[in-house]
């Protein structure tokens, strides 16, 4: 590891940049950050699985920073507790990014409930929304169409606090990601685009 050093990014970048961490099994566990992915990797203890577009130099090595690595060892979850519905968990599942325009300004976003309540939608995952204030008011009370808006994603109900944790890190990792995190619960997991 001496030899590596991130000469072209600074290096706090290598604790910040997140990199999904697959089971031996394929299941996602959770998300580390580059370095210690990097670490997992020289050390033997993971294999590559993905690329990201990320590249690590060094005079004598140039190394390209994985999106999604393997455990080489099966590790036992702990049993996750059930899923609490709540504004702070809808906008982890969205990534904390709007679900109409696909903004992620770090701006707070607000909840909108796709089918609005004024025609019977109900408060419940699968109709309600991580949205900018700009798209909310937009939207105001009007179903989709009428509204002439797109959702970036089917919303559900996330299958496990572990998923939500994974989902909340980026939503720039979402594509490279999501076909992992189909593996994980009841087949109630949607890539964005899906
Ligand atoms: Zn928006």
């Amino acid at each position: 590891m001496g030899a590596l050093r991130p000469l072209d990014r600074p290096t706090h970048l290598m604790d910040t940049d997140k990199v999904l961490v697959l089971n031996n099994s394929f299941e996602p566990l959770h998300v580390c950050s580059s370095r210690r992915a990097v670490i997992l990797l020289f050390t033997g203890r993971a294999e590559r699985v993905e690329d990201s577009p990320r590249i690590l130099r060094s005079p004598s090595i140039v190394f390209v920073i994985p999106a999604v690595i393997r455990l080489h060892r099966y590790v036992k979850r702990p049993a996750t507790p059930a899923i609490s519905f709540n504004k702070k968990n809808i906008l982890k599942r969205d990534a904390y990014t709007c679900q109409y325009c696909g903004r992620n300004g770090g701006e707070p976003m607000t909840i909108d409930h796709v089918v609005p309540r004024s025609l019977g939608g109900r408060t419940v995952w699968e109709n309600v929304v991580s949205a900018c204030r700009d798209c909310n008011l937009r939207k105001g009370s009007k179903p989709l169409h009428e509204a002439s808006m797109t959702l970036l994603r089917r919303p559900s109900k996330p299958a496990s606090v572990l998923y939500l944790g994974i989902m909340a890190h980026s939503p720039y990792r979402v594509m490279t990601w999501s076909k992992y995190l189909l593996r994980e619960g009841r087949g109630e997991l949607r890539g964005p685009h899906a």
